[in-house]
């Protein structure tokens, strides 16, 4: 295998990622070359406008953790970080305050920011930040891609006693960020995404893989909006590459995250087998081919084989590169038995 792709959202996909990197490296992958290609289709619903700064924070939490400048402790953002702006910001009184917007950060979105205005797309932006994360430390052989070049931006429809119709919207990080995802998502809406097309690479990054992996990103907002890109779905069901993916809920739980207020406003079950059963098995209709679930979530496997999937459980914590890295062998040993 020369070229494998993963469909990823932020602090879950770059660990996930993170493992993967490992596993290739340490040769932990059987028919896995050492100079295989990573293709990361990253999801960009998360993305807001703020200060008047486009900030793609899955994108930068998945370039930051590859290139090796992310703040380990808090897994987004930059090491070293300090808050200047933030402090100046809010000497001002302006909103919002709630979204923490770091001195080293804000230079990535100042770039980002102006290259868009000049009118180069997403992709071609995330490509040349990437230079100076990604090239020093992978060379060629880790490509970011954004699912999209258009706005799509994911919101979360909270009931609120306050407004006219009982109902508030807010933007998904306000939901998790400001709110804490504390309060039930009533419903998600993803706007723009029936009206996006993939980013330049995308479709052919999953038609042409050897492999497709979904790691324990969320379901909902990270791996849902990327499915959802008009043609990402289609090609998933039109690969040769093996797909198989990892569950993000382990004994009925989210790892971290909001998976479980997510998955309950879409009406799937928070547990191993009711994400995999979401997703569902390409030879009935949906897009996996293996399921991996947690060994705490054995009970599962039976009622995912019997919906077409190939399952197993293995331990599913991403506490060390080195128990990622075991957790990527075993989603390959999956398919390629
Ligand atoms: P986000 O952008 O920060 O939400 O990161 P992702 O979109 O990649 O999603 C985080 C998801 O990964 C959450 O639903 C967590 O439950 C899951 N997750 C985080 N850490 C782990 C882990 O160690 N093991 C597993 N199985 N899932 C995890
Ligand atoms: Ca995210």
């Amino acid at each position: 295998m020369r070229s494998i792709t993963v469909l990823s959202g932020g602090i879950g996909g770059a660990r996930f990622l993170q493992g993967l990197l490992h596993a290739i490296d340490t040769g932990a992958l059987p028919g896995v070359a050492p100079d295989a290609v990573v293709t990361v289709v990253t999801n960009t619903a998360d993305d807001l406008w703020v200060h008047g700064l486009k900030v793609c924070p899955d994108l930068d939490t998945v370039m930051y953790t590859l290139g090796e400048g992310i703040d380990p402790e808090r897994g987004w953002g930059r090491r070293e970080e300090t808050w200047s702006v933030r402090e100046e910001l809010a000497a001002y009184g302006v909103e919002p305050t709630w979204f923490g917007l770091g001195d080293r950060d804000v230079a990535t979105h100042l770039v980002r920011t102006q290259m868009l205005e000049a009118g180069y797309p997403l992709s071609a932006v995330t490509t040349a930040l990437c230079r100076r994360w990604l090239e020093p430390v992978h060379g060629e052989r880790v490509r970011l891609l954004p699912m999209t070049d258009d706005r799509v931006e994911t919101h979360v429809a909270v009931a609120d006693a306050d407004a006219p119709s009982g109902t508030r919207v807010v933007h998904f990080q306000e939901y998790w960020i400001r709110m804490r995802a504390e309060v039930p998502a009533e419903t998600v809406v993803v706007v723009g995404l029936d009206r996006a097309t993939p980013a330049p690479g995308v479709v052919e990054a999953i038609t042409d893989a050897d492999l497709v992996l979904v790691p324990p990103s969320n379901p909902v907002v990270s791996v849902g909006t990327i499915l959802g890109v008009p043609g990402v779905r289609d090609a998933l069901v039109g690969t040769d590459a093996p797909v198989v993916g990892l569950s993000p809920v382990v004994e009925g739980q989210h790892v971290r995250g909001m998976a479980r207020q997510l998955l309950t406003a879409i009406g799937v079950e928070v547990s191993a087998a009711g994400v995999g059963l979401h997703y569902g098995a390409r030879s009935r209709g949906g897009v996996l081919d293996g399921w991996l679930v947690d060994t705490g979530d054995a009970g599962d496997v039976a009622a995912l084989e019997a919906a077409g999937l190939r399952a197993a459980a293995v331990p599913l914590m991403m506490t060390s590169p080195e128990a990622t890295a075991a957790m990527v062998a075993a989603a390959l040993d999956l398919v390629a038995r």
